[in-house]
């Protein structure tokens, strides 16, 4: 293949006109959410409160898999715990990006805005900056807003292809557009139907089967059919702006049991690594593409409300964002001086491709303040 098809786009107007606008513009940006993983786990790892024998707070399966949990995750310190949950991210990943979020949500490092704390509400407000008081449950009504991903692709001039998103959830097609049909969406148990899908048996395999690998729940595909179409499109389509979203660590959760939350995590991890690796095997994406990984909502803190979230628990508020790429201090985790909410994502995209976020939205919030120099 040669370098030309690999990096279509590289020499086109628009790109030229991003590194006008900022020297440090991604050529992509990568977004990745992962469902109601909390705090607690991605900082300090497994929760200890949900690690004692009768594992009735837990809902681990048996005693075989508590005695397997603890000697793959446990450790009394919490750094340890979390390099263990999440080796990928902690001992090599964010060394070069940036990840806030705090423990305690008091002081909430990262937080959402809006009060109902359920999905839909949360991703529309990572999506379109802003609370939309329309979306107050996870029904599947078309979004009222114009979102981040249709902006970039109009402002930019890109086709459907290069703006796609891939999610476990099947709300995502309401979820991600205010035109149905103006953005890439593959969700749910949604067949993949582009020609290349035959010529990679494993990607096709799992697409004509995924109805038949079904999860206990009739709107969430497991996650790695989608991660598995998401990496295929990844390579053969080259889009410039990509959703990931990951739903099982909120499934499980909500289903009681802790050892399926954190196989989930673990995924996520890996995940995380095959796309970055991808990134960095690609001449036009390497060290141009920004990261943007967080998720849609914390939930409860104690043994009976980890299972859960919304409007009765508070703590769900709480959650955290990691950064990586063009423009992001290597800073690991850090602290900024003040509470980061959710809708300062899709400012922080926009900022990411060299655009004015308060061209995308008049009242936007100004993007995480990378710029500031952590
Ligand atoms: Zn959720």
């Amino acid at each position: 293949m040669s370098i030309l098809i690999v990096c279509w786009g590289l020499f086109s107007a628009s790109n030229v006109a991003d590194l006008k606008a900022n020297d440090d513009s991604a050529y992509a940006v990568i977004f990745i959410t992962v469902d109601g993983l909390r705090s607690t786990e991605v900082l300090s790892g497994v929760d200890p409160t949900l690690l004692t024998d009768d594992r009735k707070a837990s809902g681990i399966a048996s005693d075989d898999s508590l005695k397997d949990i603890r000697e793959r995750y446990w450790d009394e310190s919490p750094e340890v715990r979390r390099q263990k949950l999440l080796p990928y991210f902690w001992n090599d990943w964010i060394t070069q990006g940036a990840l806030i979020g705090d423990l305690n949500y008091l002081d909430g490092a990262v937080q959402y805005r809006n009060p109902q704390k359920v999905s839909y509400p949360g991703y529309s407000e990572l999506l379109t900056g802003r609370v939309v008081p329309l979306i107050i449950g996870n029904r599947k009504i078309q979004n009222p807003e114009q979102t981040i991903l249709e902006f970039v692709k109009a402002k930019h001039g890109w086709t459907t292809q290069q703006v796609a998103v891939f999610a476990s959830w099947d709300v995502f097609p309401w979820i991600t557009m205010s035109e149905p049909g103006s953005i890439f969406c593959n969700a749910g148990y949604m067949n993949l139907d582009l020609d290349w899908v035959k010529q990679r048996p494993g990607v096709d395999m799992l697409n004509r089967n995924q109805s038949l690998l079904s999860t206990p729940w009739d709107s969430v595909r497991h996650d790695v059919v989608t991660a598995e179409l998401a990496l295929a499109y990844l390579d053969e389509e080259r889009p410039r702006m990509f959703y990931l979203s990951l739903g099982e660590t909120d499934d499980w959760a909500h289903e009681r049991r802790y050892d399926r939350v954190l196989e989930m995590a673990v995924y996520f991890d890996e995940t995380l690594k095959r796309i970055w690796d991808w990134t960095q095997s690609v001449e036009c994406y390497r060290d141009r593409t920004l990261f943007v990984v967080t998720s849609d909502h914390g939930r409860g803190q104690n043994e009976e409300t980890w299972t859960s979230h919304g409007r009765a628990i508070p703590e769900a508020a709480n959650t955290w964002v990691a950064l990586r790429g063009p423009g992001i201090p290597s800073v690991g985790k850090t602290k900024l001086d003040q509470t980061i909410y959710q809708t300062a994502i899709a400012p922080t995209i926009a900022w990411g491709f060299g655009l004015d976020p308060k061209e995308y939205y008049s009242e936007a919030d100004a993007p995480i303040p990378v710029q500031a120099g952590w």
